[in-house]
């Protein structure tokens, strides 16, 4: 249910980062900027207000792009939709690494906090647009807004930006599957309970809450599964003499890669990456921990040779 690039067009590319908006954000703007009836003297105002929100969306996703490209993971796509912000990151599989490429998100909204009391004070202070009524009743909404999405995201529900920093922190303590398999059950109760607060809150704005719990609710099934996955795969006899050259992880054994040419599995770490159906090579073998695929020879670089004289 995440925003996908073909429902999309193409903004901008800065900082490595390509930076998408959804087709859908226009209906909803266009609903949600005539949903704010807010004291502003023209309608100009209630559109910079809606751009905004989405400008501080947008450097919270930066945050998260440019923290996870700096623990050495990737993070180059961007996507703005009528839910706010998606950053396709990919982060080493490291509790530490997924920590950060989340914290530095939230961390944005919290350096824009002075940021934004700043230009509310050179308005009074300095007299920056002191004469404008507009832009102080902008500034005020620019503020909460902010403070607004950094409360919201922080929740500890996955997958937002809490749940998943809960999820970082119990990586630490009881590994990765279990802690992504804890998170999102917790998750699950937080959805229900965020859902039944926002329409005691703001009941006119249901269809949105709807919207929003149904994504939450979907992504902490897709995370429970994977953490399902994930367990299973810990069980299972693992091939000791290979490694993923892109996270060292030990492959698992057995017949769990589909061969791209016949469509049946097989083990290509006991048949030198060849299908033993249908003798067609495996150009590259993708590593189940962190789904990078590797050529057959790098996956066993990581063997320690034995050398005879
Ligand atoms: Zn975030
Ligand atoms: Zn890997
Ligand atoms: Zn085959």
């Amino acid at each position: 249910m995440l925003p996908s690039r073909s429902g999309s067009f193409p903004l901008f590319r800065l900082l490595g980062v390509r930076v998408y908006l959804h087709w859908w954000w226009f209906i909803f703007a266009a609903f949600e900027i005539a949903l704010r009836s807010r004291a502003y003297s023209s309608h100009t105002w209630n559109i910079a207000e809606y751009l905004a929100l989405f400008l501080i969306v947008l450097l919270h996703e930066y945050g998260h792009a440019l923290a996870c490209r700096q623990t050495g993971g990737t993070a180059d796509e961007i996507i703005l939709w009528p839910l706010g912000g998606v950053a396709f990151v990919r982060p080493p599989p490291r509790p530490g690494a997924e920590l950060w490429s989340i914290a530095a998100g939230p961390l944005v909204n919290v350096v824009l906090v002075p940021v934004i009391a700043g230009l509310i004070w050179a308005r009074t202070g300095v007299g920056w647009g002191a004469d404008s009524a507009d832009y102080r009743q902008f500034l005020q909404a620019l503020f909460w807004i902010n403070a607004g999405l950094l409360a919201f995201n922080l929740l500890p529900v996955y997958p937002l930006d809490g749940g998943q920093i809960l999820r970082s922190l119990l990586w630490f303590a009881v590994g990765r599957a279990r802690s992504l398999q804890i998170a999102t059950i917790l998750g699950i109760a937080g959805v229900v309970v965020l859902a039944g607060g926002l329409l005691w809150l703001q009941p006119h704005r249901w269809l949105f809450t709807l919207l929003i719990a149904g994504f939450l609710a979907s992504q902490c099934l897709s995370g429970l599964r994977h953490a399902r996955l994930m367990l299973a795969l810990e069980k299972l006899p693992r091939h000791a003499g290979f490694r993923c050259p892109s996270c060292r992880q030990t492959p698992p054994g057995g017949p769990l890669w589909p061969c791209p040419s016949c469509g049946r599995a097989f083990d290509p770490f006991s048949t030198g990456g060849v299908c033993p159906h249908c003798a067609a090579p495996r150009a590259a073998i993708p590593c189940p921990h962190c789904g990078t695929g590797s050529p057959p020879a790098a996956w066993s670089a990581g063997r320690s040779p034995v050398i005879d004289v």
